[in-house]
């Protein structure tokens, strides 16, 4: 068994030891006998933490950081990628040499990196918790290039796995952008006078350093000659396993079908299943390392892609085979919009399959260009082959033995004198990393039977569809009726009604939006149709330019002359922490280092609404090594009642429970780990009480409201729907929507003997209410508590209150224990647990004349609070207030009521002059 290495940034050396997981640095000493396999937890705990932690599921970017290994020891050929830390199991980076953001410069050694100066300096930095791994998808767009630069249009597509919330992405782009080789392209607006300046201007001043070659942080010689061998790593609650031959992996997996291993490729899929079904013992065989799996081979007649081929090889093997090959344009087309970057470089063609989404968008184009997978297994050394159309059963279900590996993918190339036609379309709800909500591949072969007319019969098709079913599903009977039809547009007429048909979905398909999915399912085969004709030159009344492609994004903002005297007022200024955000170096409250003795939380949440707790049993928790205690109300020292806004909020459910989320209590444990295993081990019994109401209908049936109605009223309303020539109503309803910071909710809690101090760490924008509703529940004077808020990664108002009862309850628990005590929400806690800005509900009456002037306004509206008020009230005042917006209402009649629901609370952020 071998000793593998790898280097971090800051030249300590990785080693995962032979059969026994544990790091070692250079100097020798074991680092730390980790319990997860977790990449993202490795580098805090080296005190890397300048790679952010944001959502988990590599669809944030914030963890990007940038990896490379040698791929040819002869050429010294190196392959750089960046990729989601927090999908990399840490053992999968045998061999490879990582760079953090920490690796590239550092403000107290004053050698930033030009990535991160640029960044700083052209404003592309607010809250920061994003900005990390926005300099790295820079550095991994600039570095991948080695001596040439990219183009605006590298730079934008390396940045489709980073979201960032409160800057916005014009300045980050037009900072990326100074390093593209085409930036002279830009059709911009030159500045009016010599003393207005534009964004653009400035851009382009750094634009003209790129003379120099950008600084490379340079790959161990150490991992030049790196040879990986086969290996095995036992930690305490996981194995790992990579063999390095085909027949290895096979005797492997004969040894451990079925449930007893997981195979493993970039983790993108297997990781989400084992964090949200809570698996917490598991053997995983990598199979990064099987030449069989890396392979892409193009014959006469098929070509073999290997089905551990990631999707970035994929891409650039596809441009070189493309000789306008319909199959090839057709994936090329849809991976550009394909998940992110950073996916595409760890994710697999096969984990795609193997995973068998119904809502794939790479699988209808295999199934429609009949793809054909190749199975190996150990028994007999067998091998089988399977159509693609065949080997989908359900949902993530599919035709593989136990002890099968997918080993390659073939698709049969066109070779008769027909015509074939394949395209791939999809609608997704965020263009990039997002799955399609449709996504299709059509297919058909057609014949030439009239050249003077230019007639065409259709002698086969496939048109399959993701999104339209349990699993991706081709439209047989349709294509069977084709069969024979002329390509025309009555055909196509026929087609549409065919396919409805087919797909009959209704208002209880999972996936909800039926109607809209089957429109699309439509003019996909609409656009296809066109795309076909146009190709075939036939004439088209309707047809629409299919080609159109959006070019790389552009604005400019002017920067306004200022009086000789005005120095800063109107200047463009940098974010004060700019270079701190770029570097990494800005110290958010999950990066702080732990006091020593520090114990961690996790949550206890109720998983029913309206609810009586009836018992909690903490026996299985308490066994878990590391287990410190369980909190709940009962250890509130002072009142577990809250007082003033949150007044009708308690720290913990003493009794009823809410809502799904509501806090019961905290688990505490020496180490994170340990904290989340000992929490999903505690049991709640209750009893379910009625009535439970969840929509702002279900409160309006049973009168279940927060206080009186509010309303505001000018003029006589009445009189006027009376003489009114026109009355129009309707009703509207706006969801609520997730304040989404960048930053989940963290949490330190230090408690001190001298003088009964207690020090709060938390982000909120709310830290005088935190102090004092802390010494209310503590039972202390508000002068013992201090409130730290140094930075937030984003809050939206969902940082204001919501926050608060969390930090309480993480207080309770270190001033019970007498020590600092930390509670870290991952994203989907605290997407579950923290409410929402408010749902409404809008009923309206509009009186207006003939000339379309507007007389009367009658509004009734209702929002949904969730289960307690928060800043409800205040925010159906501002609602009331500002509802006439631009207009000017002589006659006017608002009312306005605060539905109280089973929900987490509903939240905002209130300016000043409404409190
Ligand atoms: P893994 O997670 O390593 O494995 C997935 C499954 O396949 C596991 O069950 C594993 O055991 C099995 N497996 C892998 N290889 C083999 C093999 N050779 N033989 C047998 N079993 C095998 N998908 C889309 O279609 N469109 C998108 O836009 C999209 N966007 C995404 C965005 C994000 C942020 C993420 C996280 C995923 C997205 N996906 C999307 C899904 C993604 O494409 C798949 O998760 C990915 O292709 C799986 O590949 P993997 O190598 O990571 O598989």
């Amino acid at each position: 068994m071998a000793t593998l290495y790898a280097n971090d940034p800051i030249g300590r050396t990785l080693c995962l030891a032979n059969g026994n997981y544990g790091m070692v640095i250079q100097n020798g000493g074991v680092y730390n006998q980790a319990s997860d396999i977790d990449f993202n937890g490795y580098y805090t705990e080296l005190g890397l933490t300048g790679t952010k932690l944001g959502c988990g599921e590599g669809g944030c970017g914030a963890c990007t950081v940038l990896i490379s290994r040698c791929i040819d020891r002869d050429s010294g050929e190196i392959e750089h990628r960046t990729i989601n830390a927090c999908l990399a199991p840490v053992c999968s980076i045998d061999g490879c040499h990582i760079v953090t953001v920490e690796g590239l410069g550092s403000t107290n050694k004053s050698n930033l990196h030009s990535t991160q100066i640029r960044l700083a300096e052209l404003f592309a930095s607010q809250c920061g918790f994003c900005t990390p791994g926005m300099v790295m998808s820079l550095y991994g767009t600039v570095t991948s290039k080695n001596d040439s630069l990219p183009t605006m249009e590298d730079i934008e597509e390396a940045f489709d796995g980073n979201l960032c919330r409160c800057t916005g992405y014009r300045p980050i782009l037009d900072a990326a952008k100074t390093f593209a080789c085409d930036i002279q392209k830009l059709d911009y607006q030159k500045s009016s006078s010599p003393r207005t300046s534009t964004t653009f201007d400035k851009c382009l001043s750094y634009a003209h350093q790129n003379t120099q070659p950008i600084n490379q942080i340079k790959f161990p010689n150490k991992l030049q000659d790196y040879v990986p061998q086969s290996i095995h790593i036992k930690g305490s609650s996981f194995e790992w396993y990579r063999p390095i031959a085909l027949n290895e992996l096979i005797h492997l997996r004969h040894t451990y079908p079925g449930n007893q291993s997981k195979l493993v490729f970039g983790n993108t899929r297997v990781e989400f299943e084992r964090k949200y079904n809570k698996i917490n013992n598991f053997r995983l065989i990598s199979i990064t390392h099987i030449k069989e799996l890396q392979e892409l081979k193009r014959t006469k007649n098929s070509l073999y892609i290997g089905a551990g081929v990631t999707f970035t090889r994929l891409k650039s093997q596809l441009i070189q085979w493309n000789n306008d090959d319909s199959f090839c344009q057709a994936l090329l087309d849809q991976m550009k919009h394909f998940a992110s970057t950073q996916i595409r470089n760890v994710a697999s063609i096969g984990g795609n399959i193997i995973t068998a989404a119904p809502d794939s968008d790479i699988n209808p184009i295999l199934e429609a260009a009949d793809a054909i997978l190749e199975l190996h297994r150990a028994d007999n050394e067998k091998v089988r082959q399977i159509h693609l159309c065949d080997f989908f059963l359900g949902n993530r279900r599919v035709s593989i033995a136990d002890n099968e590996i997918l080993v390659a993918i073939h698709i049969p190339l066109e070779n008769s004198s027909n015509k074939y036609f394949l395209r791939s379309y999809k609608q997704a709800r965020r263009r990039d990393d997002s799955k399609g909500i449709v996504s299709a591949a059509f297919k058909v072969e057609l014949e030439k039977i009239d050249s003077i007319d230019n007639q065409w019969k259709i002698v086969s098709a496939c048109f399959s569809f993701g999104g339209m079913a349990s699993k991706t599903i081709s439209a047989i009977n349709t294509q069977q009726q084709l069969i024979g039809l002329l390509w025309t547009k009555q055909t196509l007429n026929q087609t549409y009604d065919m396919l409805i048909k087919e797909m009959p979905l209704n208002e209880l398909s999972p996936g909800g939006q039926y109607q809209y999915r089957q429109t699309l399912m439509q003019s996909f085969l609409f656009k296809f149709y066109s795309y076909v004709s146009n190709e075939l030159r036939q004439s088209l009344i309707d047809s629409i330019d299919i080609s159109c492609r959006r070019g790389v994004s552009h604005g400019q903002q002017t920067i306004p002359e200022r009086p000789v005297t005005q120095k800063i007022v109107g200047s463009s200024l940098s974010h004060r922490s700019a270079y701190l955000h770029t570097t990494g170096e800005a110290i958010y409250i999950d990066d702080m280092l732990s006091h020593v003795n520090t114990l961690y939380a996790a949550l206890i949440l109720s998983t029913q609404a309206n609810a009586r707790i009836k018992h909690i049993d903490i026996e299985q928790a308490s066994k878990v090594p590391g287990f410190v205690s369980f909190v709940n109300y009962t250890d509130v020292p002072g009142s577990n009642q809250l007082s003033g806004i949150l007044s009708d909020e308690e720290v913990f459910v003493s009794s009823i429970a809410l809502c799904v989320g509501a806090v019961i209590g905290l688990v505490v444990c020496e180490s994170e780990h340990a904290a989340k295993l000992a929490s999903n081990l505690v049991k709640v019994e209750y009893d379910l009480l009625l009535p439970r109401i969840f929509s702002i209908d279900d409160a309006i049936i049973h009168q279940s409201y927060f206080g009186d109605e509010i309303s505001l009223g000018k003029g006589d309303v009445d009189q006027i729907f009376l003489e009114a020539e026109h009355i129009l109503e309707d009703t509207l309803y706006i969801g609520g929507q997730e304040h989404f910071y960048l930053e989940p909710n963290s949490f330190m809690v230090i408690p001190s003997n001298d003088d009964k101090e207690i020090n709060l760490y938390l982000g909120t924008q709310d830290s005088s209410t935190a102090q004092e509703l802390a010494a209310f529940v503590l039972g202390r004077s508000v002068n013992c508590i201090t409130c730290h808020v140094k930075r937030i990664g984003g809050a939206f108002g969902g940082k204001s209150k919501r926050p608060l009862p969390l930090c309480l309850a993480t207080a309770v628990a270190a001033v019970k224990l007498n020590r600092p005590v930390r509670l870290n929400l991952d994203r989907s806690t605290d997407i579950s647990i923290t409410g929402h800005r408010h749902p409404f509900k809008i009923k309206y009456k509009i009186a207006f004349n003939n000339e379309g002037r507007f007389l009367g306004l009658d509004i009734q509206m209702w929002s949904n609070a969730g289960c307690t008020l928060d800043v409800s009230k205040r925010v159906m005042e501002h609602a009331l207030l500002h509802m006439g917006n631009s207009y000017q209402f002589s006659n006017l009649r608002v009312h306005g009521r605060v539905c109280k629901t089973h929900l987490s609370s509903n939240t905002g952020l209130l300016h000043k002059y409404m409190r």
